[in-house]
């Protein structure tokens, strides 16, 4: 590990403006993606901006729906009343990642900008795009078990990882950004990751000199009726193989809205709008969750050795329908 300067900072600006060098120097929220990354020279920091000081906190509900600040840790949120009673599928994403340990620790802004679980990524001793721009992915023919079927390209095809943001995807979640000017921007968080295209390196639309400060979900039936389902190889403490956001509004029978979200499968937490559109009209049986995943994995692109994510992630889909419907 390179040594590093360790700074902390109280407010927003203080943290960006703390920064030497904003493209080399990161900040450190709860630490448990950052140091792991440093210690595996997979990213080099010399300068680390603690904003654990800075009062992006708070879960509460606000007119624009569940507000959670960007520095709350993933275990608060997902044992807050709030959350569990009127957004449960954000509650079970969080208590299915990780470990308690972790979730003590990380936060809610690092959960949504943790990098991909991609051996290769992870080890220096291969070469990878995401890692250091043009020198290849290996993984297209190498061992991709666990990486993406949907939004990959020849540049790459590492899976985002989280659970988290499966589920705020499914949701509609904005979040909202702050610049070192204090200039705040709201983006949808489905435009908050980018494909890889040809540059896998480029993970967010996050500038150099911005922070995350909060997500906010609106409020919704669908929301108030979603589930989340994670299939992994160990039953705890596994990142997903896939996983399934999905949400719904039902009445007298007929689905008036539906939400579908996908872990582990895309480059970027994947919502499947053309999917969730086939259910609105249709009675809630098992053959119109059936019809609506097989619509979910439409363009599927798998690899050698995920091909069994196209099927799995449709019967996760179905499973976390029957599941809220039962
Ligand atoms: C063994 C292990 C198992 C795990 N299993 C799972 C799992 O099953 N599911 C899952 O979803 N996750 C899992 N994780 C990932 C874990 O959720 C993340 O490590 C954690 O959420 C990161 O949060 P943090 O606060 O520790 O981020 P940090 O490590 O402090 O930061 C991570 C990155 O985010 C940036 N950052 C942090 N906060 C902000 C902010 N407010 N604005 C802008 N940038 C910011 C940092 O600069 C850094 O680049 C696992 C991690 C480990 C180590
Ligand atoms: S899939 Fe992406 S992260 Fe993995 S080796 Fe290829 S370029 Fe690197």
């Amino acid at each position: 590990m390179n040594n590093f300067s360790y700074t902390t900072a109280n407010t927003a600006k203080e943290a960006t403006g703390a920064r030497k060098d904003s493209a080399q120097s990161a900040f450190i929220a709860g630490g448990t993606t950052l140091l792991d990354l440093m210690k595996l020279n997979v990213e080099q920091h010399p300068q680390l901006v603690d904003i654990n000081m800075v009062p992006f906190k708070g879960i509460s509900e606000t007119a624009d729906g569940l507000r959670i600040g960007a520095l709350e840790r993933m275990s608060d949120v997902g044992e807050n009343p709030l959350v569990v009673q009127q957004y449960p599928a954000i509650s079970e994403a969080l208590l299915l990642s990780a470990s308690p340990q972790l979730r003590n620790m990380a936060s809610i802004g690092g959960n949504l900008m943790q990098r991909t679980r991609c051996t290769y990524f992870r080890d220096t001793a291969f070469p990878c795009n995401k890692r250091n721009p043009g020198s290849g992915c290996p993984a297209q023919t190498g061992d991709n078990r666990g990486l993406a079927i949907l939004g990959g390209s020849t540049a790459c095809i590492a899976t985002n990882p989280g659970d988290m943001a499966v589920a705020l995807v499914a949701l509609d979640a904005v979040v909202t950004l702050e610049n070192s000017k204090g200039k705040q921007r709201r983006v949808s968080l489905l435009d908050f990751h980018l494909l890889p295209g040809t540059t896998p390196q480029r993970e967010t639309i996050l500038e150099a000199d911005e922070l995350i400060v909060a997500v906010t979900v609106p409020a919704a039936a669908h929301a108030r009726k979603s589930h989340y389902v994670k299939v992994r190889d160990r039953a705890s403490y596994a990142f997903a193989l896939v996983s399934a956001a999905v949400g719904l509004d039902v009445q007298g029978g007929q689905i008036r809205s539906a939400r579908i979200a996908m872990g582990s499968v895309g480059t970027k937490p994947w919502r499947a709008l053309e999917a969730e559109k086939l259910l609105v009209g249709k009675p809630a049986t098992e053959a119109s969750f059936q019809a609506a995943a097989a619509a979910a994995v439409r363009g599927a692109a798998p690899r050698e050795h995920n091909r069994f994510k196209v099927e799995m992630v449709q019967k996760a889909i179905v499973r976390a329908f029957q599941e809220i419907t039962a």
